[in-house]
């Protein structure tokens, strides 16, 4: 409480409150300003696809050296030609060497022209938005062509695997680029236990698809989904078995977040 206002409540309680107190008791707009902490200075990318000063970059178009195999985790063994990565399907999944907890993600990926097949077998693959295991253990947002493809919507493109369809289904054709900007916020884990779910929001060429979806753990192929305590993980990306041709990334990033990006008004 001011001072003023102080005084003031002391003079109402015992000679009544006069109109001058009144007026200056009103709350003013300097009480709700906060003017520490100063934001940090980003730059942002040339454009808003681009990479801002503070991304931690894992895809630039040469090489997939912030990259291993989950197999055995030695070097990827993806394909890098033409400032893209293509999958190996031999080879299997990848993963990032780094591990993140709360993070925004930018990627792009693109299904090839003429791609043959239907339903899960065309275009498959996905993001792993916290690997926690061999294979596709983690939490899975899809990639798949869901131009023209139908297939069960919790198994669609921007699909949180087996739980979340997509609030819209934003696919570009194939041959054309497809851009993921995906915020996640990991679970959190009390002796053991579940304290907080995983959600997911994310952007499909710009349109949401999932609007902080509360995920009820790993995705899986198969059964329901159970928590299991984890700590911070690698992002992975999937080298699916369906026998279409491999679909191709480029432009991956990564900006990790604080635990908590916001401050309350007091
Ligand atoms: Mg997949």
């Amino acid at each position: 409480m001011h001072v003023h206002s102080f005084l003031c409540a002391l003079a109402a309680a015992s000679i009544g409150a006069s109109a001058a107190c009144a007026q200056a008791a009103k709350p003013r707009p300097e009480d709700t300003e906060i003017w520490k902490p100063v934001p940090r200075v980003v730059t942002p990318g040339r454009s808003d696809v681009d990479a801002p000063s503070d991304a931690i970059v894992l895809f630039d178009g040469t090489n997939e050296s912030e990259w291993l195999s989950v197999r055995d985790h030695g070097p990827a063994q993806w394909l890098v030609h033409d400032g893209v990565l293509t999958v190996n399907k031999k080879a299997g999944n990848i993963e990032t060497k780094r591990a993140f907890t709360n993070y925004q993600l930018h990627l792009e990926w693109q299904v090839p022209a003429g791609i043959t097949g239907s339903g899960q077998a065309r275009g498959n693959s996905g993001v792993f938005l916290a690997s926690t295991g061999p294979g596709d253990d983690g939490y899975e947002i899809q990639i798949l062509d869901s131009y023209n493809n139908a297939t069960y919507v919790n198994g669609q493109a921007a699909a949180i695997y087996k739980q979340y369809p997509p609030l819209v289904n934003a696919t570009r054709p194939p041959g054309e680029w497809n851009v993921y900007d995906v915020i996640w916020t990991a679970p959190t884990f009390k002796g053991g236990a579940l304290a907080t779910p995983a959600y997911v929001t994310a952007f499909h060429n710009g349109v949401l698809v999932q609007n902080h979806v509360a995920l009820t753990g790993p995705t899986l192929y198969i059964g329901k989904p159970a928590y299991h305590a984890h700590g911070p993980e690698p992002i992975k990306l999937q080298a699916h078995g369906d026998p279409s041709a491999p679909i191709s990334f480029r432009n991956i990033w990564v900006r990790a977040l604080p635990d908590s990006a916001q401050v309350p008004v007091p």
